[in-house]
């Protein structure tokens, strides 16, 4: 099994943990664009959000849960992006799905 995101869940990787659960591991990004920048990803591999399918759903909207459970856990009063990259124009550069939550900052839109 080559997923770098895969092998982060299992720990032969390590990681900064920020949250766990039986669906989900959260973790903070090596690279971090923002004050708080933590990926949550499903402990199931799932290529992209393209590859999700109707039974997905219950995992997908509790990976937002999660999300937003995280940025209150930081104290993101203020307001928080999440973010899903999703295939080449997407700007997704590893092939498990992931949800970025970034914060701390105040945020520019439209993303470049
Ligand atoms: P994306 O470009 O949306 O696929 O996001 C991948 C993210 O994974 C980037 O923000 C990277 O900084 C992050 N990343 C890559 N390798 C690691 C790692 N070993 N631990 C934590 N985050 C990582
Ligand atoms: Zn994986």
């Amino acid at each position: 099994m080559s997923c770098l995101f895969c092998k982060i869940i299992e720990g032969s990787i390590p990681s900064t943990a920020i949250y766990q659960d039986e669906q989900c591991y959260a973790f903070a990004d090596i690279q971090p664009q923002a004050p708080v920048h933590v990926l949550i990803a499903p402990r199931e591999h799932i290529v992209s959000l393209a590859e999700g399918e109707e039974e997905d759903g219950a995992l997908f909207g509790h990976l937002l849960l999660v999300a937003a459970k995280i940025a209150r856990d930081k104290g993101l009063a203020k307001g928080y992006r999440v973010a899903i990259n999703t295939g080449s124009d997407g700007g997704q550069t590893v092939d498990h799905l992931h949800l970025h939550l970034l914060g701390g900052r105040s945020l520019a839109w439209p993303p470049g």
